[in-house]
């Protein structure tokens, strides 16, 4: 992890900086500069137009706060058992293991948390989280998330997953990380094999792939190692003005993924967190890529397009539904190319 860049002194001697990335100030509150050494070799160097690149590079951009920008939209605080389990769904809960990443990505949007180095819950908070769980039946699947979970010690998530099984033994698991993606290296035998002891506990492996460079011969390791032992994978997407925000880079990003037994599950609309402006794409531009994708996919390679609401509103689907209305017992339904369709009630 050495050989990565953790500063932005770092950035600037390696790379020659664009303007708005050399005027990056980063006061107290921004997110730190972390980029590993694996995600840095896929970074076509000089070109600022990378799309790899504009994930992580800073801009002074990210300094700004635009209008309904907010450092909490999905109002998690508000939701919050303890400051580390968010309860915004009744079936499900998320909880922070860790505030730390091996990489930072400026698309964040959970930077009011991310990156303040405060490191992982420590065992009273997990006990306390688990036995929310545990008294809460309604329930049934927990997201270990952060931060990413995997910055911390097989010792710890092992620790981490035995506590809440042990208050809620039919508990479902995801395991949210993007570290596949930025950080492969992470994943051995030796963690899976410990994940893999807790025997009854289903498991799903949670990544963040947002474009098809991203999807090279070591991440793909990285996710067989969790396939091949049981572990479905399953990929979330954040929509990003310049780097995945057309049909056919998206097309390509659902369709490897699918072909290495990721299932594209979810894509989401950029959340209105405070300094990502400049990385949102139009909503009407990521509808347009839904109805596209509609066309093109399979039924296995297409995700859901989502958008989660501010003001702590949940998450949606962004497309239109497909009912016009229904009148007389008569449905009317729209076709993806806007035709009509009556289908009796
Ligand atoms: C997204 C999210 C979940 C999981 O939602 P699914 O639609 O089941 O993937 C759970 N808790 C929180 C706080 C979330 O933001
Ligand atoms: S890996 Fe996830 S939590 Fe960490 S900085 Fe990236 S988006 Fe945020």
């Amino acid at each position: 992890m050495e050989k990565g860049i953790h500063s932005f002194d770092e950035l600037k001697k390696r790379f020659t900086l664009t303007e708005n990335e050399a005027a990056y100030k980063g006061g107290n509150n921004s997110l730190p500069i972390s980029i590993t050494p694996h995600y840095l070799s896929l970074i076509q160097s000089d070109d600022p137009q990378d799309p790899l690149r504009k994930q992580v590079f800073p801009d002074c951009r990210e300094e700004k706060e635009e209008n309904l920008e907010m450092m909490d939209p999905l109002e998690e605080n508000n939701y919050s058992i303890t400051p580390r389990l968010v309860h915004r769904y009744k079936s499900r809960v998320a909880f922070l293991t860790t505030d730390i990443c091996p990489m930072y990505c400026r698309h964040c949007f959970r930077r009011r948390f991310t990156g303040n180095l405060v490191g992982p819950a420590d065992d009273d908070e997990i006990k306390e989280a688990a036995l929310y769980v545990g008294s809460h039946k309604e329930v049934t699947e927990i997201l270990l998330t952060g931060g990413d979970l995997f910055t911390m010690s097989d010792a710890k998530i092992n620790h981490m997953i035995s506590m809440f099984r042990m208050y809620s033994p039919h508990l479902i698991i995801r395991l949210c990380t993007r570290m596949v993606v930025t950080e492969p290296s992470r994943f051995t035998q030796h963690l899976i094999d410990l994940i893999k002891q807790h025997k009854s506990a289903p498991f799903y492996l949670l990544t963040q792939f947002n474009h098809p460079r991203e999807i090279c011969k070591e991440s793909i390791e990285a996710v067989s190692l969790f396939v091949d032992n049981g572990i479905p994978a399953l990929n979330q997407t954040v929509m990003l003005h310049g780097v995945n925000d057309n049909a056919d880079t998206m097309e390509e990003l659902c369709n490897t993924l699918l072909f290495h037994r990721i299932k594209p599950y979810y894509v989401f609309q950029g959340d209105l967190v405070s300094g990502t402006a400049h990385l949102r794409v139009h909503l009407s531009k990521t509808r347009q890529i839904e109805k596209d994708m509609r066309e093109r996919l399979s039924g296995l390679a297409l995700p859901n397009f989502m958008i989660d609401l501010p003001f702590g509103g949940g998450k949606v689907p962004i497309s239109d539904s497909y009912v016009e209305g229904c009148s007389h017992n008569i449905w009317t339904f729209k076709t993806i190319d806007g035709t009509k369709r009556k289908y009796p009630n």
